[in-house]
């Protein structure tokens, strides 16, 4: 199963004010919320009636419903309501993988033993969560992991929809090309312009076309449009990468600004990192310019914690890489090749 909270930052904000819930809600990515230069991160459904949705800029969300209430994240408030969440489904779980802050699979066939009793109990999963925090999620049944996620995009909102594999082939048919998973922007106009605007066009097509239309991501693509993925629900819940970002209130070439902004976001990313009691060896920025182009630069160093190294890095790296005549829109500072602190600690003690 795919369990996946319903427009969770939204619906986060209105378990703690209902009056929210009775009036369109943007949470945005930005604290200028009128300005509108960050992203909608979420909306709840009233909004999304106004043609509102993730993703979108701010601007437009704005220009759409002036009225609508906009808030900006409140990240910790998130991740409390998430843990809860979690816990709750993890304990439904045989295997459990956590996939973001509000989505995660559940392997569960072992515990249910008829294939039509597995409706019955995600109804259970989901009445357990909005018991415990008024939320509401959606569930997708299937026996693998793509078939589970995208059967779940099909019950939004506060829906269970089954795809077995076998009915798989036909689910999949007309859907659009763009609906398939791990099909982004780019591809989905590549696979388009080749004919194939629905995934069952695709999926008949010869792995060599495959290849030759996509590169080494032809093969798996395929598959997907298939129905088929090998791939285990894994326990593990490493997190990949911490990272932060921030759009500017007006594009600038403001070395001072940028380098103050990526300051500061090494120590929101330094906390988090903290927090998690983790250490990094890879530092890398992005860099997003007036045009929308991104620029990503990343530099691999000796494991560390520290603020002063992520910030003394991404600040090198941004001196190194920005192009200075294109103003900049918006920086991030992300860390990863992540490992626990502990045993870094020990082998400190043992040299
Ligand atoms: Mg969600």
């Amino acid at each position: 199963m795919l369990a996946d909270m319903d427009y969770f930052f939204a619906a986060c904000e209105e378990a703690r004010n209902r009056a929210l819930s009775e009036v369109p809600l943007v949470i945005g990515s930005d604290e200028k919320m009128q300005n509108g230069r960050g992203v909608v991160m979420t909306c709840n459904y009233k909004a999304r009636a106004f043609g509102i949705h993730s993703g979108m800029a701010l601007s437009n969300a704005y220009r759409i419903k002036p009225d609508a209430v906009f808030m900006k994240m409140d990240y910790p408030y998130y991740e409390r309501v998430s843990a809860e969440i979690m816990a709750t489904l993890r304990s439904y779980a045989e295997n459990f993988e956590q996939v973001s802050i509000d989505e995660a699979y559940l392997d569960v066939s072992s515990i249910i033993k008829a294939k039509d009793s597995a409706a019955q109990y995600a109804r259970e999963i989901a009445s357990a969560i909005k018991a415990k925090t008024a939320l509401s999620c959606s569930i997708g049944i299937s026996n693998n992991k793509l078939l589970a996620k995208m059967a779940c995009e099909e019950a939004k909102p506060a829906g269970i929809c089954t795809v077995w594999e076998k009915d798989a082939k036909i689910f999949l048919k007309d859907l659009p090309i763009g609906k398939l998973y791990g099909v982004g922007k780019m591809t989905e106009q590549k696979l388009k312009a080749a004919g194939y605007d629905t995934i069952g066009k695709f999926a008949s097509i010869s792995p060599s076309s495959a290849e030759r239309l996509l590169g080494s991501y032809g093969l798996v693509t395929l598959q997907y449009a298939n129905g088929i993925d090998p791939e285990e629900v894994s326990e593990s819940t490493e997190i990949k990468s911490i990272g932060r970002e921030r759009t500017f209130d007006f594009d600038t070439s403001d070395i001072d600004l940028i380098s103050e902004t990526i300051r500061k976001l090494s120590s929101e990313v330094a906390d988090e990192i903290k927090k998690q009691g983790l250490s990094f060896s890879t530092v890398t920025i992005k860099l997003r310019y007036f045009d929308f182009s991104d620029a990503f630069r990343s530099k691999t160093i000796r494991r560390s914690s520290s603020e002063e190294t992520i910030s003394k890095v991404a600040l090198e790296i941004m001196l190194h890489s920005l192009d200075s005549s294109k103003k900049l829109r918006k920086v991030g500072v992300r860390v990863s090749s992540l490992s626990k602190n502990a045993s870094r600690s020990l082998s400190q003690y043992i040299k």
